[in-house]
This record gives C-alpha cells, sequence and structure tokens, in this order.
C-alpha cells in the first residue's frame, strides 16, 4: 500500500520530466543564469496568465511580501493588518521591515480574513497596509477588503501564495489588491524546483518600484537609486516555471475535481468541509477539513499510510518570535485547533481520494 502524501512535487516533476529536462538543458547551454531571457520571458507569460500587468519575479514568496510593502512605502514602525491563522512567512515579512503586524479575525466559515473585522481594527488603529491571505486557494473577500482599506487611506497586498489561479467573481488572484505576492515553493499550485515568488502588479510605477528593491536599487545598471537588495529569480527556476504554467489551469481543475470527490464522499460525515463562497472558485492548495478530533484523525490516517498536514496549528501571535502578549481570536484559535489538509494534489487519482475517504468513513470520532 502507498503511502499517501498531502504534496507530492516529485511526482509533479515526473510529470512533466521531458518538458523540464529540456528547459534546463536550453539554460545549461544558454550562457544565461539569471535575470536573462527565461526569466523575462516568464514573467511576460505569467503577467499574461494574470490578464495583464507586470509581474517581477523574485527570490521566494516571503521577499515577493516584503518587497511589495516596501514600494508601497511601507516604513519601520507603520501598522500592517493581516490574518493570524498563516504560515509565519506573511508576519516575518512585516516584521523585516520593521513594521508591526496587527492581527485581525477570520470569518469562521471561510477561515478567510473577515471584512468587518478588519474594519474595526482599521477605525482604532491607523493602518498603513492589509495583507489578506487567500489560504488553501480560496480567494478571500478581496472587494470587500479593499473599499475598506480604501476609506482608511490603506493599500492592499494580496498574499497569493497558495492562491494561483483562483477567482473570486470575475477576478484572478492577485488583481484586485494594489499589488499582490506570489510564491513558486516546490508544493505550491504553481511551482519551482527550489525557491521562487514573484510580484504582480496593475500600476507601472509600482513596477519599477519593485524592479529597483529586487536588484540593488537599480534602474541603471551600477547606480543605485533607492536602497535596494538582491532577490532574484534564477533563470533555471525560470524556465521550469514556463513549462509548470502551462499546466496550471489544468492541474487546478484537476484539484477541484479531486475536491468534488472529497465534499460528495465525506457529507455524511461529521468533519466539517470546506465552505466555498458564493463568488469563490478555489484552486484548493489544500482541501482543509475541520474536528475537534484532529489530532486522533491524523493520527489513524497516519496508520492507514494517509500523511495529513496541519495548517497552521499555532496562530502567529502565539508563537515565541511574533507573541502579542494578551491577544486571542476565538475564530483564529478554534480554525487552529481543528483544521486538518487531506491529500489533494494533482498527482491523486480518484482510488487515491475513494481510499482516504473510506478510512475517514470507518473512523470513529471521540468527540
Ligand atoms: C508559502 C507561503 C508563503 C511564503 O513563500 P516562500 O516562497 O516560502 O517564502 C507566504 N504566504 C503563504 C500563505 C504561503 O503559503
Amino acid at each position: 500500500m502507498s503511502v499517501l502524501l498531502p504534496a507530492d512535487p516529485k511526482a509533479n516533476f515526473l510529470a512533466h520530466a521531458a518538458e523540464i529536462r529540456d528547459a534546463i538543458e536550453r539554460v545549461l547551454v544558454s550562457g544565461h543564469y539569471i535575470l536573462g531571457p527565461e526569466v523575462e520571458a516568464f514573467e511576460a507569460e505569467f503577467a499574461a496568465y494574470q490578464g495583464g500587468g507586470y509581474v517581477i519575479s523574485v527570490a521566494n514568496g516571503t521577499e515577493a511580501l516584503e518587497i511589495a510593502l516596501r514600494a508601497l512605502g511601507v516604513r519601520a514602525g507603520d501598522r500592517v493588518a493581516t490574518v493570524a491563522n498563516t504560515v509565519t512567512a506573511t508576519v516575518s515579512a512585516i516584521e523585516q521591515i520593521g513594521a508591526y503586524p496587527v492581527f485581525v479575525e477570520i470569518d469562521p466559515a471561510t477561515m478567510l480574513m473577515d471584512p468587518a473585522a478588519l474594519d474595526r481594527i482599521c477605525a482604532r488603529d491607523s493602518v498603513k497596509a492589509v495583507i489578506p491571505v487567500h489560504l488553501y486557494g480560496q480567494m478571500a473577500d478581496v472587494e470587500a477588503i479593499v473599499s475598506i482599506a480604501d476609506r482608511y487611506g490603506a493599500q492592499v497586498v494580496e498574499d497569493c501564495a497558495q492562491a494561483h489561479g483562483a477567482r473570486y467573481g470575475n477576478c484572478l488572484a492577485g488583481t484586485v489588491g494594489a499589488v499582490s505576492a506570489f510564491s513558486f515553493y516546490p508544493t505550491k499550485n504553481l511551482g519551482a524546483l527550489g525557491d521562487g515568488g514573484a510580484v504582480f502588479t496593475s500600476s507601472k510605477e509600482l513596477a519599477e518600484r519593485v524592479r529597483m528593491l529586487r536588484q540593488y536599487g537599480w534602474r541603471t545598471r551600477y547606480v543605485a537609486e533607492i536602497p535596494g537588495r538582491n532577490s532574484r529569480l534564477d533563470e533555471l527556476q525560470a524556465a521550469i516555471l514556463r513549462v509548470k504554467l502551462n499546466y496550471l489551469d489544468q492541474e487546478n481543475a484537476r484539484r477541484r475535481d479531486l475536491a468534488a470527490l472529497y465534499l460528495r464522499k465525506l457529507a455524511s460525515t461529521r468533519l466539517q468541509l470546506p465552505h466555498v463562497a458564493a463568488k469563490a472558485v478555489p484552486v484548493y492548495h489544500q482541501f482543509s477539513v475541520r474536528t475537534p478530533g484532529r489530532e486522533a484523525l491524523k493520527a489513524y490516517l497516519q496508520m492507514h499510510g494517509i500523511v495529513t498536514g496541519v495548517l497552521y496549528p499555532v496562530p502567529v501571535y502565539r508563537q515565541a518570535a511574533y507573541a502579542s502578549a494578551g491577544l486571542i481570536l476565538p475564530e483564529t484559535e478554534r480554525s487552529c485547533a481543528e483544521v486538518l489538509c487531506l491529500p489533494c494534489h494533482p498527482g491523486l487519482t480518484e482510488g487515491d481520494i475513494d481510499r482516504i475517504c473510506e478510512a475517514i468513513l470507518g473512523w470513529k470520532s471521540p468527540v
């Protein structure tokens, strides 16, 4: 019996191995290894995928967030609102600037930023930027979030690390806020075979600032106009991403099909299944269920050769690096205590999902 993994970047490589090997060979013999023709082509192709605008590739998703914030003018001492049921990377991007995270409660159904809670925070604190996280591949209500942010003079940076190709109404993830950040970590829906990230914006001015920030503050070679840094995507990863981008929609559709199967087969269980907002078209970076018996279910599935993920077990404000004394967001706490992510990636078969669902149907919930 094979072990089923929550994500399987090797299977995804093997699915496209011949094309990826060709792409790597092309780079090896090209003589260009950093910010060359592959990066340029990938940026253009991903921008076209986003429906136009500018893609500026960077070294990883965390730096994409940080550079996006810096491009908007976020500085040390500013407040940036985000959620606490996210990977700590979201918050580390804020802290790298010396800005302060302000944690917003989530909607209990979708587990995404609650616009009403954001409104209360903006009314109380002066917030310079807002980072909604499109968790598990479902977009937050980013139109509502942008309209609230606008009222308080804050800018929105979408964290799209889990949401390449997700939609909300007619809007593609990353196209609603002033700027957005993507990660190409190998397990993401669009994953490199190493680190990678990108900033997307439809503003030419912001794109120029991001481009300067990613490479030493240069507009012209060797002339630093602003304090910059090095956060570049290399040619090998760009060439690999160009292959993977061609399959993104197909693989997202596959994830949706697998999710539909889960939803049908688990409907009779006591697990709380993912709630998809009326206008949302998710890309199921994760298929998350909720149960107060999370730890027991995780151990039980592990015994059946099914490895699950807990994204994320501890709210960021409770972690040593980012502890916010006294803060408790009840819905965030509950979701972190209950959530369990079942294997959901394009390398799985319907038979795999059947096997997982049958195991779950045989589980006696302790609560
Ligand atoms: C993966 C991820 C990041 C960070 O991306 P890296 O490329 O690992 O730096 C940020 N936010 C979210 C929601 C993520 O899932």
